[in-house]
């Protein structure tokens, strides 16, 4: 280990910055948020520093730098542009036994800044001793986002909660139980939904009684049209922590795949040939791993409340008094739009967009006149095979048979197809072209820019290997 990494307390200590430029400025910056006194040494103030220094934030020298300034001082940087003065002020620092970080410059320097994620008050350190600074921050990329915004929260949460806990629980082995518990479970689930009163009031209700076994929970995940990289940020994290997982057909392995390791999976949509399972089959699965104390993730393909039946199941759970939460996906129509470059509303061509379900027998109930209607988008979520019928039901009440369409089939999967093509031939080139499911059919004008040239399309990143 080259550095040893410790989080200094300067509030109310001096510290010296010596520059006065952007980078001075990021500094500064950074030393005011840790609650330090800061004295900047620069001929000329960058903008931002004239008016921290107007506001007496900061206390400024407008001279050349001078050993004598770091009198007193707990931590100095040098962020000049001038490699003789960040010499001479790492040199005096050293003399006085004082730290001092000399920016991008780690040899001359007796300590050196890591990239920080903060969630104060949870603050990740990352560095690299200096000899990678672009794989630092990869990494702290990647922690932004695995680690949840309100994380903080819940480490003020638990600070608060601290000694309450300690006098419910005099042995360390039963706390240390309730913590992991607690930050595995519906209280940090709900710290992180915002609800914050809720997770407050269940900790006081789990710690009374903290010997009784924990509570099972579901969550409802909208897992997208299939690109991993589409999940949100919440879903990840729920289903990292998840104990079990129901999945639907449309639930992408490479989805599958961001399902933490020793989860169970439990498939529950239609196997070739065979039959669905069924949803009370469904919803009484959720009931029972749910009523075992588990975490549930039940996820689905696009959006749990998007032709998902997600409103039936969280029925169920609620009637059996089984918490739920709720994480949207991103539904088909709307990954198709993006990864196909058809945008569903543009001026002039498009005002609404409709999302219609043309499976089952509600088809002949919708109001096709209205379908039929320009200046808008409608979307089918569909079997191919009821193309032809949609096809027939839009003709038949109005619409042209010029209407641009086009069928996106495995919307953003690295085979995805977009099939231009217009009311008139999209059934005959849908078959000569073998569409399969899954599959949207897009209607109206802006489906028309599918039959450009796309291959500016390919840059949007289509696929997930
Ligand atoms: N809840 C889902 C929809 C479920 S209904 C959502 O919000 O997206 C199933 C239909 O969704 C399929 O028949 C198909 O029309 C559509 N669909 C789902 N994923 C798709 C994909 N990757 N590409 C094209 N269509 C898709």
């Amino acid at each position: 280990m080259d550095y040893l990494p410790v989080f200094l307390d300067l509030r109310q200590r001096l510290t010296v910055v010596v520059g006065g430029g952007a980078v001075a400025l990021r500094k500064v910056d950074m030393l005011l948020r840790a609650g330090a006194r800061v004295r900047v040494v620069a001929p000329t103030l960058h903008p931002e520093l004239a008016l921290h220094r107007d506001a007496g934030r900061i206390e400024s020298c407008s001279s050349v730098f001078e050993p004598e300034q770091l009198v007193g001082a707990a931590l100095a940087i040098a962020a000049t542009d001038q490699r003789e003065v960040n010499h001479a002020v790492a040199a005096a620092g050293a003399a006085r036994g004082i730290l001092v970080n000399v920016v991008d410059d780690g040899s001359a320097s007796s300590c050196i800044m890591p990239a920080i994620v903060d969630r104060s008050p949870i603050i990740v350190a990352i560095g690299s001793s200096g000899q990678s600074p672009t794989l630092v921050r990869r990494i702290r990329t990647q922690l932004e986002a695995l680690l949840p915004a309100r994380l903080g929260d819940l480490a003020r949460l638990a600070g608060r909660a601290r000694e309450r806990v300690q006098r419910a629980l005099p042995q360390i082995d039963q706390r240390r139980r309730f913590w992991d518990q607690l930050f595995a479970g519906s209280i940090a689930s709900k710290v992180f939904a915002g609800q914050e009163l809720e997770a407050e009031a269940l900790l006081d209700a789990q710690l009374g009684q903290a010997t009784a076994p924990p509570r099972g929970e579901v969550y409802l995940i909208g897992a997208g049209p299939g690109d991993p990289d589409l999940l949100t940020l919440r879903a990840l994290q729920l289903l990292q922590q998840s104990d079990v997982v129901l999945y639907d057909r449309l639930v992408s392995a490479a989805v599958l795949d961001r399902v933490r390791r020793d989860a169970e999976c439990v498939y529950v949509g239609k196997e070739s040939g065979k039959h669905r399972v069924t949803q009370q089959r469904i919803e009484a699965l959720l009931l029972e791993y749910a009523g075992r104390g588990l975490r549930v993730a039940r996820l689905k393909g696009g959006d749990p409340f998007i032709f998902g039946r997600g409103g039936e199941e969280i029925d169920a759970l609620a009637a059996a008094g089984i918490p739920v939460i709720v994480v949207p996906g991103i539904t088909a129509a709307l990954g198709a739009a993006a990864s196909a470059g058809l945008p569903l509303t543009q001026r002039g061509f498009a005002q609404s967009v409709t999302l219609v379900t043309a499976q089952g027998e509600g088809a002949e109930t919708l109001d096709w006149r209205a379908l039929a209607a320009p200046g808008q988008t409608v979307v089918f979520y569909m079997g191919i095979s009821q193309l032809p019928r949609i096809v027939g039901h839009l003709l038949a009440h109005g619409a042209p048979r010029s209407r641009p369409v086009a069928v996106i089939e495995r919307a953003t999967l690295p085979d995805q197809r977009v099939l231009p093509g217009t009311l008139e031939d999209i059934v005959e080139r849908a078959q000569a072209a073998g569409a399969e499911a899954p599959a949207l059919l897009m209607v109206g004008e802006v489906a028309g820019r599918a039959a450009r040239p796309a291959s500016w399309v390919m840059s949007l990143g289509v696929g997930n290997g």
